[in-house]
């Protein structure tokens, strides 16, 4: 019996596809709302507590996300802390009047927006034409229901002399005086992501310190605030050559599994623990197939490839084969350990 379990079912899908989504690009759709509730009773034994989600890619994209925000609520515990968090379908803040009024009324207070420069790069960046233009009309919609947009900036070598047009977007929408008006603190910031998933594909241009100083200074002190750090280089992290130095003695493993499970369950009821990319070589099992205590079990016993690679194979063994002594990108610790377990991970799946 676990003391809480987080369940989240890829039932819609996501209007994008992102060049640095850790998710995946799997097809939208496929589960209804009969199958979040058959997920939910499936788990339900084996824990204190449930908390059940319709999504892990874009939240409320179903048309029907009202219905399905109150199923989750009726199937999960209450008291579970299960709450909207400032995530929004921005295609829908884009496309439906009702949509603004109804997350304030959740008490959902800001949301995050993801931009990557100007019109052409966001596009690009977020896979689909228009993308750029819907987070305009998300970005009013927000503000005229006292929603705060916050400004969340991938960075990598392709796009980091784009960064420019974020601010002047900012600039020009007044951002932070309209959300001083609403009684919000505008926020911005820009992060480099973790290196999984399809934003493993952008690790030949990951940035380097010397990309740091072309982060313009509004986006620069945004970053600083938003992470409570006083240098870039410490949102940013190390360079793998200090990390590989650091931990290439590094003996340790680890047993990912913890008390309180996050699980994914895509749309072919495959389901993955919440700690990288919800990859083949984190598979736990087929809930419709294996059945939820089986899966539990895989998890509780680190049986996913990732789970048992990083519960037998040392951190040293990892930077041995995929660390290079010569990379100035820079990583967050925690962040490099998963990329290069995924790498290791690549050679034995
Ligand atoms: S990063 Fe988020 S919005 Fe982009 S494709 Fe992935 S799930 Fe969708």
């Amino acid at each position: 019996m676990f003391d809480r379990l987080t369940l989240s079912l890829d039932l819609a899908g996501c209007p994008n596809r992102c060049r640095h989504c850790w998710l995946g690009w799997g097809p939208n759709g496929g589960l209804s709302r009969e199958d979040l509730a058959w997920a939910a009773e499936a788990f339900r034994p084996y824990a204190r507590e449930l908390a059940v989600y319709d999504w892990y890619r874009e939240p409320d994209y179903a048309q029907d996300y009202r219905e399905r925000w109150e199923l989750c609520e009726s199937l999960s515990t209450p008291g579970s802390g299960r709450e909207h968090f400032e995530l929004a379908s921005l295609w829908r803040l884009a496309r439906d009047e009702n949509y603004a009024p109804w997350l304030k009324g959740l008490g959902v207070n800001a949301v995050q927006v993801t931009l990557f420069g100007g019109e052409a790069a966001t596009d690009r960046f977020t896979g689909r034409r228009g993308a750029y233009g819907d987070i305009l009309k998300a970005i009013e919609a927000m503000l005229a229901q006292g929603i705060a947009p916050r400004v969340q900036v991938f960075v990598n070598q392709r796009n980091v002399d784009e960064l420019g047009a974020v601010e002047a977007l900012m600039e020009e929408l007044r951002l932070e005086e309209r959300c001083r008006a609403i009684g919000q603190e505008f926020a911005c910031f820009v992060h480099q992501g973790s290196c999984d998933g399809k934003n493993a594909d952008f690790y030949p241009d990951w940035v380097t310190p010397e990309d740091l100083e072309k982060i313009p200074p509004r986006l620069a002190a945004g970053t600083l605030r938003h992470f409570g750090a006083k240098s870039l280089r410490e949102v940013f992290g190390q360079t793998e050559a200090e990390l590989v130095r650091e931990l290439r003695e590094d003996r340790s493993t680890r047993r990912l599994s913890q008390r309180e499970p996050v699980l994914f369950v895509d749309p072919n009821w495959d389901v993955y623990p919440n700690f990288t990319t919800p990859g083949p070589a984190w598979r736990l099992g087929n809930l419709k197939r294996d059945g939820a205590a089986r899966v539990l079990e895989a998890y509780r016993r680190d049986e996913a490839p990732g789970q048992r690679a990083r519960m037998t194979v040392p951190v040293c063994q990892l930077v041995q084969a995929h660390g290079d002594l010569e990379s100035r990108r820079l990583f967050d610790q925690g962040d490099y350990i998963d990329y290069l377990l995924n790498r290791y991970l690549e050679g034995e799946t």
